[in-house]
């Protein structure tokens, strides 16, 4: 059985002392799931402090992006390297990313390869905009995205990541794909992708999270869903009380 996945994706959100008081209320609150894997990804300037607010519990650290290269002349780029000293996890290809970077499938690529070779679990995303959906090209998208994005990597090496699922017009919008659309593409586009990569038997090993929307009322109904493992959470994991609901609600599903 996988394990539920939530993770928390602050963007660039909070001052130091708030991303401190957040974190003085979340811990205690995600203290009673510590059986449901969670992490929060804040900004680069605070991942020391969050580390180091964390230790003792069993709540993960991830960045939201990071450079291919272990060190070098890369002006304004943090290191694989650099973000391994504090945090398990790096978020890479998110849609802002893609949108307002210039990510591409070929640097998500790039960064999987390095990430997985320096011990960091990638969260890769993978989603389609609002006109490509509306186009009828959802599944065309999201295969290329992973089929490219996961290239010429092992078997052994596709174990170690974990895919979010976010529909770019979910994102931030209030407007969640349901349950049932989530269920359907997690189902029958990212895991025969990563079947058409990796084989069936990993494959079902990995997991999918679901971002786009996710709050304390729909997450329940996502979470139910056989190939929902998890959420990648934006807004809704900037306040603890909301963040902790959704986490529970995982809880809830996984028991
Ligand atoms: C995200 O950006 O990863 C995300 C899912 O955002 P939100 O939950 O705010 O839609």
């Amino acid at each position: 059985m996988r394990k539920k996945f939530v993770a928390g994706n602050w963007k660039m959100n909070k001052t130091a002392e708030e991303a401190r008081l957040l974190l003085n209320e979340l811990i205690p609150a995600l203290e009673p799931f510590s059986h449901i894997e969670r992490a929060v990804c804040p900004p680069f300037p605070y991942l020391m402090m969050v580390r180091h607010m964390l230790e003792g519990t069993n709540i993960g650290v991830g960045a939201q992006n990071m450079h291919w290269e272990a060190s070098g002349a890369f002006t304004g780029e943090v290191s694989p390297k650099m973000i391994a000293e504090f945090c398990q996890y790096v978020i890479l290809g998110h849609s802002e990313r893609r949108t307002y970077f210039g990510e591409t499938d070929e640097t998500v690529n790039r960064k999987v390869k390095s990430a997985l070779s320096t011990g960091l679990t990638p969260i890769v995303c993978v989603g389609e905009t609002l006109a490509e959906n509306e186009a009828g090209k959802t599944a065309e998208v999201v295969w290329r995205q992973i089929t490219e994005g996961l290239k010429d990597l092992l078997p052994e090496e596709g174990l170690k990541l974990v895919i979010a699922y976010e529909p770019v017009w979910a994102i931030g919008t209030g407007r969640a794909a349901t349950a049932e659309v989530a269920q359907s593409v997690h189902a029958n586009v990212v895991r025969p992708a990563l079947a058409h990569l990796f084989g069936q038997e990993v494959a079902g090993q990995i997991r999918i999270q679901y971002g786009g929307s996710v709050t304390a009322k729909n997450a329940p109904e996502l979470f139910a869903m056989p190939d929902i493992d998890g959420a990648l959470v934006g807004g809704a994991s900037l306040k603890a009380g909301e963040f902790a609901a959704i986490v529970q609600a995982a809880a809830e599903a996984q028991a």
